[in-house]
């Protein structure tokens, strides 16, 4: 297909070449055929697929004897453990289902620590004697797994001679089919957990922190009158990516490795002309996005919402909100999703938060509320004093969290790719504070004074429980891009998640911290309502208490302004700008209480999180090291050399050929360049010492991760600075790596 660019082509020693980088514009161009999905949404409508894949409660229901299915539910709702001759008979339901859609395997599906997803197929396929081979699963098969663990990272809880790990079905989250193009695999959603009962993974403990503001969220629900039976947490999580052409990513040893581009000089255009956001979304890229969403669609992953981003070649997906542990399953699926359609489609998906420096990065803003059984959002203002009420609390109760633990939910976001998010102007900074919106914050600062509230029309003081609030206008998300934490209307936005990390762990943290400073309004409610048994007056009394303390965390304004930086350190809110800051935080006495009493993590599942963090941290930018020795040493380097030979001939040539002429020019050129080789083979020289520096040092793991961040990261950049600035100079024909101006813009 691809046609001969003779205008692509440069001439070296008399000799005509292409370099690998022109023919990857080439394939690039050859490949912009749109590809065509299997599905036509023409002549046939969402709902035929939707869940078509996903062993549903509906597909169970008519698939088990009806009292399978009730004590089923109730096993869920009750959060007891299913009755292992039910589970029988369930497993036998779901292989069958399975097996009728061509499945031949089945594997738990679990969310080790490493961020991932993991999977081992087994074949329904058992051993047979005579008779030829059966197709069995069981129940025990269903409910447990064996994998060898000692390949995932525990942080240091699993010693190595214990090997074995358990995965346990998780019965909250239905199984689902996986298609690849020769068959199909039963995926189960489980747990996975050491030998001796250690959370090993990233959905137990989420799962945990959901029974744990279950319970508190019910208990305060019931004293402010609702008799709600349990409350969820809802979770929507907005996810950005970019999407570059497959070609030029195999150009790319950086991002094929690492995610992202260690090298690239700024393009001339970035994002300043803001064309891009919400641009006409090119054909290529909509059947990628189309032919996704069947994917998605067919696994149950309500998937609502596309659109460009701010940088070129950024876009984002965003689902209906669900409760948060099918919210995280469905955010993993998403990803893998996405990775894989983008390879038929000749793209490449990157998840990395800032894979290119210059434009925007990427995140996953974390929408998360709380729903109870009667299906009431809690943080809903709604019309009625009572709703009012309930939304107060639970509003209250979500503020002081995050002043209380501010610190720890920075320090879960934290990782080497965030770091180069958060803090730049274009991502929330690391100074976590909660916006509220004007007419909200009015609404609060009449609750501390206890004066009218301003500009109601209402001349009356806010009396909770009695008198409705004014109409709180919805967000206009436009005002408030800048804060971590905003409410947007009925939900609170937590901004800073990566876009390439798991929503397990931050919605964890949030479950957790809420949780406690729920329990924490019951039990003030609970005292005060013994002094005086008037309701609306003991909620007003503690609402008002715990706004006033807490007020501190609120801002409105501008969080990238320097003005921001001063004010948030004389109201005492923590700026933790990095991963080595943050990290500490999840360790603290106070922290470890949290988890322990909750009953979410023990101290040792705690410090294990801590410690592969950091290890994650480390390897990251150790990989990041590595590769940019090599990169800059075996393409950038010859690449410039052979440039700076190229001048020294000419001037030499033409100085023997002509006399009298004014080489200057030329010979600064020739500097210049000559200079930045001598300077970029002294930078690499200095990363390389550093990284055998780091290998000799046998540290901890903090020491180890400042180690990198504080001499590593610096010599990186270094190497990066002085190769940049060689790709504006040298001939564009000899430079290998495509540059952001291609990548960016051809696909
Ligand atoms: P905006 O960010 O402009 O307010 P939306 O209201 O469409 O946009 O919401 C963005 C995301 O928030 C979506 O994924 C949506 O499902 C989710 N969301 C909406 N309501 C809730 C809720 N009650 N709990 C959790 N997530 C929610
Ligand atoms: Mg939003």
């Amino acid at each position: 297909m691809a046609k001969t660019h003779t205008k692509h082509r440069g001439t070296l020693n008399g000799e005509v070449v292409v370099n690998s980088r022109q023919t990857a514009t080439q394939k690039a161009a050859a490949q912009r055929e749109p590809v065509r999905s299997t599905f036509d949404f023409t002549s046939s409508s969402i709902s035929e697929i939707f869940n078509s894949n996903v062993f549903t409660r509906q597909v169970m229901r008519a698939a088990v004897p009806k009292t399978v299915y009730e004590a089923f539910i109730k096993a869920i709702d009750d959060s007891t453990a299913l009755d292992p001759t039910l589970a029988d008979v369930i497993a036998n339901a779901m292989k069958d289902w399975a097996l009728a859609r061509g499945a031949t395997h089945y594997t738990h599906w679990f969310q080790p620590m490493t961020g991932f997803t993991a999977e081992k197929h087994d074949s329904f396929l058992n051993s047979t004697g005579d008779d030829g081979g059966i197709l069995e699963f069981s129940g025990k098969v269903l409910m447990q797994g064996e994998p060898d663990a000692s390949s995932f990272p525990s942080g240091g809880i699993r010693s190595t001679f214990e090997a074995r790990g358990y995965t346990g079905w998780d019965p909250t989250s239905p199984a689902f089919i996986m298609e690849s193009t020769n068959g199909k695999t039963l995926c189960i959603p489980t747990v996975f957990c050491s030998f001796s009962g250690h959370a090993l993974d990233k959905k137990t403990p989420l799962l945990r922190s959901i029974e744990a503001i279950n319970k508190q969220a019910v208990r305060l629900l019931k004293l402010v009158g609702s008799e709600a039976k349990r409350v969820t947490t809802t979770v929507g999580p907005e996810q950005e990516y970019f999407l570059i052409d497959e070609s030029y990513y195999l150009q790319r040893p950086d991002i094929i490795n690492s995610g992202r581009a260690l090298f690239g000089a700024k393009p001339p255009k970035g994002q300043e002309m803001e064309d891009h956001y919400w641009g006409s979304i090119k054909e290529r890229v909509l059947s990628f996005m189309m032919d996704t969403e069947q994917e998605l669609y067919k696994l149950g992953v309500p998937v609502k919402t596309r659109h460009n981003e701010v940088a070129p070649a950024q876009f984002e997906v965003a689902p209906i909100f669900e409760n948060s542990n099918l919210a995280t399953d469905h955010n993993m699926l998403l990803m893998e999703v996405f990775k894989k359609t983008a390879q038929r489609h000749g793209l490449r998906c990157l998840f990395h938060e800032k894979p290119f420096s210059g434009v925007n990065g990427s995140g996953k803003h974390n929408n998360w509320s709380l729903a109870d059984s009667n299906g009431n959002n809690l943080l809903d203002p709604g019309k009625t004093p009572h709703e009012n009420l309930v939304f107060l609390v639970f509003l209250s109760a979500s503020i002081r969290a995050v002043n209380k633990f501010g610190g720890l939910l920075r320090a879960t976001i934290a990782s080497a790719g965030n770091d180069h998010r958060l803090g730049a102007n274009e991502a929330p900074p690391a100074i976590m504070s909660v916006y509220l919106g004007d007419r909200l914050t009015q609404v609060v600062e009449s609750i501390i004074s206890g004066k009218p509230l301003e500009k109601s029309g209402l001349a009356q003081t806010i009396q909770l429980g009695v008198s409705a609030f004014p109409e709180l206008p919805r967000d206009d998300s436009d005002r408030n891009r800048t804060s971590p934490f905003a409410f947007t209307g009925n939900k609170f936005e937590f901004r800073a998640v990566g876009s390439s990390q798991s929503i397990g762990w931050p919605n964890t943290v949030l479950n957790t911290m809420a949780a406690d400073s729920i329990e924490y309004m019951a039990d003030r409610i609970e005292a005060a309502l013994k002094k005086d048994k008037d309701l609306n007056a003991a909620v007003q009394t503690v609402c008002k208490e715990v706004l006033t303390e807490n007020r501190r965390i609120l801002f409105n304004g501008d969080n990238y302004s320097s003005d921001w930086h001063v004010e948030a350190e004389k109201r005492g809110l923590p700026n933790l700008r990095n991963t080595i800051d943050a990290l500490p935080e999840l360790v603290t006495p106070e922290i470890k209480a949290l988890f322990n009493k909750y009953s979410v993590l023990t101290e040792e599942e705690l410090v294990s999180r801590y410690n592969v963090q950091l290890e994650a941290y480390c390897k990251t930018v150790n990989i990041e090291a590595l590769l940019t020795a090599s990169i800059a040493t075996t393409m950038i380097l010859p690449a410039a050399m052979q440039y700076q030979s190229r001048i020294a001939s000419t001037i030499i040539q033409t100085k023997e050929a002509v006399s009298g002429l004014d080489l200057t020019p030329q010979e600064n050129l020739l500097r210049d360049v000559a200079e930045r080789v001598s300077k970029l083979r002294t930078n690499v020289e200095r990363l390389d010492a550093l990284s055998h520096e780091v290998d000799e040092g046998e540290t901890d793991g903090l020491s180890h991760a400042k180690f990198y961040q504080q001499k590593v990261i610096p010599a990186m950049t270094a190497v990066r600075t002085v190769a940049d600035e060689l790709e504006t100079l040298v001939d564009d024909s000899l430079w290998p790596l495509p540059k952001f101006r291609e990548m960016l813009y051809i696909y």
